[in-house]
């Protein structure tokens, strides 16, 4: 699944914002940055950009993918909003949260864009250069993470050369670096599918009800679907992955925390925030250490820490042997 044809990687300035918007408007694909994770774009409403993206990544078709927006009013042609998303929406977009809704009969959508579901799922990135794609596009945009289908995800531009994708938009760093929060709603009802940097106290209070969390794991007796995607693999670093190591060891390159001082730091200070912008460069440079295994130092449950351990026991459980 490695890039076969050559890669480009443009500065995100007007001219390279320009082409990009272009090549979606035509059909194609293209790596864009956004403050979660770079994303692999393609216009939601086009059908064979869609198959193409599924294709790119290796995305199972059951997997439905997130639709970027520019904002509510941009939101309201895809899903019907209740009170409790206009609530969030109004408080915490733009930003890392996605909600799954109530898909209305006429969006504009491919039908392969919600994998057949009767919801779709809704974010406004909070990113200058994901904005002015979307707005000028004049269309949502899907967008999953720029990796293949359960490999690390891309917080820089060059973390996509994996991806068989011809233009990548490079805006630096990612700031946040964790994936958004997903929360379906239903009605007056909350339902952490996903969690991300907003920690589900933080939604809680931007609500003014409580986030219940998701039935746990592939296949759990839930009355209504959970998010699909979660029941895949995630996250796979190369390397075999072990959690929780305060000790250095031959052969293992350890990814620290706060004290535990480990190859390289996620956070001298122990700030979880920081930790999670760079979780994923941590493991993409532990990945090509040479190491034959990594190692994370312990991380606290707190704020982004939550989602931080999510996607480290989902890449302990997926990690190595992989090419
Ligand atoms: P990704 O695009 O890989 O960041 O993942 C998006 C997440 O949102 C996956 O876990 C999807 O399964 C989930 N998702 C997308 N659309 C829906 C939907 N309509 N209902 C429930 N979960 C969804
Ligand atoms: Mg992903």
């Amino acid at each position: 699944m490695g890039g076969t044809r050559p890669q480009r990687i443009l500065a995100a300035d007007d001219r390279a914002i320009a082409e990009v918007i272009r090549h979606l408007d035509a059909g194609g694909i293209a790596a864009v940055p956004t403050e979660t994770v770079y994303g692999l774009a393609a216009d939601a409403a086009n059908p064979a950009a869609v198959a193409r993206l599924f294709r790119t990544k290796g995305r199972p078709a059951a997997n439905p993918l997130i639709v970027h927006v520019t904002d509510r009013e941009m939101a309201a042609r895809h899903a019907a909003i209740p009170p409790l998303a206009e609530r969030l929406i109004a408080r915490v977009w733009p930003g890392p949260l996605t909600l799954v809704l109530p898909k209305r009969a006429d969006a504009p959508l491919a039908g392969a864009v919600t994998a057949g579901l009767p919801s779709v799922a809704l974010r406004a990135p909070d990113h200058p250069v994901m904005q002015a794609v979307i707005r000028r596009l004049g269309r949502g945009v899907a967008a999953p993470s720029a990796n293949v289908s359960g490999r690390l995800s891309p917080t820089r531009a060059e973390h996509v050369a994996g991806l068989d994708v011809p233009l990548v938009l490079d805006a630096g760093p990612c700031r946040v670096g964790l994936e958004s929060s997903v929360v379906r709603v239903e009605d007056d009802r909350l339902v952490l599918l996903r969690p991300g940097s907003l920690d589900a106290a933080t939604l809680a209070e931007a609500a003014g009800v409580p986030v219940e969390a998701a039935a746990a794991g592939a296949g759990a007796a839930s009355p209504a679907p959970e998010a699909p995607g979660m029941a895949f693999r995630h996250y796979a670093p190369r390397l075999p992955l072990d959690l929780d190591v305060t000790e250095a060891a031959p052969g293992r390159f350890l990814i620290g925390f706060g004290a535990v001082g480990g190859d390289l730091n996620l956070s001298p200070s122990a700030d979880v925030g920081e930790a999670a912008a760079r979780l994923f460069d941590a493991l993409h440079r532990a990945d090509a250490s040479g190491a034959e295994r990594i190692g994370v130092a312990p991380i606290p449950e707190a704020g982004a820490g939550a989602a931080i351990r999510d996607r480290l026991r989902r890449a302990a459980a997926a990690s190595g042997g992989l090419p």
